[in-house]
C-alpha cells in the first residue's frame, strides 16, 4: 500500500513520470550500500524524485539533501521541500546514469528504511545491469577474440541475476553488488565490447525443457567443472554436470591457473580445534579431481574430519579469503618426522559448477560460438529470449 505525504514547502514542478521510471523492464535492484542517518548529500546531476508510481519534482545539480529515517518511512528534505514515504527514486534528468558517492549508475537510485538505518538500491534494466557486471566478472580485456566469451558470460549473468530476482520477489533487493552474487560496478566501469557482448545477446538467458535454467559460473575450473550437488548440496541437476574442459584445459591460459598454498601446521590443528599434532592426512575425492573429505588423524590417536568442498576451502583460508579451489593434492614437509608444513598444488579457482569463464575466453579465441560455449558447460540448455512472443 502507498503511503506518502507530501509537505512542500516551495511550489515546485511535478514532470512526466516517464523520465523518473523509464527503468525498462525487466528491471533488478542491487543493494549499493546501508548508511545511517541523518545523512545529507549534494545532487551531481540535475534529477527527479519520486515513487514506482509517479514523479513529485525535480532538483538542480548541487542541490543538497538529507535524507532521514522515522521508524519504517524515509523523509528527504532540501530547504524547500520535505517528502516523507515508504520509498523513494532519484534519476539523472537528462544524462544516463546518476552518481552517488564516486560512482555513477544507470537507471534509479532507491532510498528506503531498513530498521534504523536507511537502505540505498540500484533499480536497473537488466541488460544495464549486464553492462556494470561484466567487466568486473569477466577482465577488462577488449581483445576481438574474447568477444564470444564476453557474450557467454553476458547470457550467464542475465540468467544469474534474473534467477536472483525471481526468488527475491518479497525482499527489498534482487541482488548484492559484490561476489555474494555478482560483481557489479556501475556505469563508469562500461567497456564498449562488453557493451556490445550485452547488446547483441540482449534479453537472451538460458533455458532447460521450457523453464528458466539454475546458472552458476567461477572463474576456472582448473581442467574439469563440478556438478552442483558436490558443491551447494542441492538436488542434481541435469545440465549442471561435471564436464571435461579439454586437455590442456581451455582454462589454463588464467594468470597463476596453477597455484599452490602453505600452511603451518599449528595453523591447521587449531583451526580444527585438535589438542594433537597432526601426524597424517587422507584426502577423499569426487570424479571431477576435487577433494571432499579430508581426514587429519592426531598423534594422540584422535580424527578430525572435514567435510565439503566448501567447508575444505574455508579451512584452507588466507588473508584473501578462501582456498583457490578444491582442485588440489597435499604434500607435506616433515620436521623430525612431524609434519611442520602443509603445502596444497592446485589448479583452477572458484566453486567450479557452470561456466568456467577462463574456459570461456579460451574457447572464444579458438573460434567457438558463444552457444557453443553455453552448451558445452550447461549441456542440454537453449536460450530463450525474453522479448521473443511466446
Ligand atoms: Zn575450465
Amino acid at each position: 500500500m502507498r503511503d506518502l505525504r507530501i509537505l512542500a514547502f516551495a511550489a515546485f514542478l511535478v514532470v512526466s513520470a516517464r523520465a523518473q521510471n523509464d527503468c525498462g523492464a525487466p528491471t533488478v535492484r542491487v543493494a549499493l550500500e546501508r548508511f545511517s542517518t541523518p545523512f545529507e548529500f549534494a545532487l551531481a546531476d540535475d534529477a527527479t524524485i519520486g515513487d514506482t508510481t509517479a514523479t513529485f519534482a525535480t532538483f538542480t545539480k548541487g542541490e543538497r539533501l538529507t535524507v532521514r529515517t522515522a521508524g519504517s518511512m524515509i523523509e528527504i528534505r532540501t530547504p524547500r521541500l520535505r517528502l516523507m514515504g515508504t520509498s523513494f527514486r532519484i534519476a539523472a534528468l537528462d544524462a544516463d546514469a546518476i552518481a552517488w558517492r564516486e560512482r555513477r549508475y544507470r537507471g534509479c537510485l532507491e532510498f528506503s528504511a531498513s530498521g534504523d538505518d536507511a537502505l540505498l538500491v540500484n533499480v536497473l534494466s537488466i541488460d544495464a545491469y549486464v553492462r556494470g557486471c561484466l567487466p568486473p566478472e569477466m577482465g577488462y580485456n577488449e581483445s576481438p577474440d574474447r568477444f564470444e566469451a564476453l557474450k557467454a558470460a553476458a547470457v550467464a549473468v542475465r540468467s544469474f541475476g534474473l534467477m536472483k530476482k525471481r526468488a527475491s520477489a518479497d525482499l527489498p533487493y534482487d541482488l548484492e553488488r559484490d561476489v555474494r552474487d555478482q560483481v557489479y560496478e556501475g556505469y563508469d566501469v562500461e567497456k564498449p565490447l562488453h557493451n556490445e557482448a550485452t547488446d547483441e545477446t540482449r534479453g537472451e538467458i538460458l533455458y532447460h525443457q521450457g523453464e528458466p535454467a539454475i546458472v552458476f559460473y567461477h572463474g576456472s575450473c582448473g581442467g574439469a567443472t563440478e556438478a552442483v550437488e558436490r558443491v551447494f548440496g542441492s538436488d542434481p541437476i541435469p545440465y549442471l554436470v561435471s564436464v571435461e574442459d579439454g586437455d590442456p584445459p581451455n582454462c589454463a591460459i588464467k594468470p597463476n591457473f596453477e597455484w599452490s598454498a602453505r600452511f603451518s601446521e599449528p595453523t591447521i590443528r587449531k583451526r580444527l580445534g585438535a589438542g594433537a599434532p597432526v601426524v597424517e592426512i587422507l584426502t577423499t575425492r569426487a570424479a571431477s579431481g576435487r577433494v571432499e573429505r579430508m581426514s587429519f588423524r592426531l598423534q594422540n590417536g584422535e580424527e578430525r574430519t572435514t567435510e565439503g568442498q566448501q567447508e575444505i576451502r574455508r579451512l584452507f583460508r588466507d588473508e584473501k579469503g578462501v582456498l583457490m579451489s578444491a582442485r588440489f593434492r597435499v604434500e607435506t614437509v616433515r620436521r623430525d618426522g612431524r609434519i611442520a608444513t602443509i603445502v596444497l598444488r592446485g589448479t583452477g579457482s572458484g566453486h567450479g559448477v557452470g561456466l568456467c569463464q577462463w574456459g570461456a575466453i579460451g574457447l572464444s579465441q579458438k573460434g567457438t560460438t558463444y552457444e557453443d560455449i553455453l552448451k558445452r558447460y550447461f549441456p542440454g540448455t537453449e536460450i530463450h529470449n525474453l522479448y521473443d512472443a511466446d
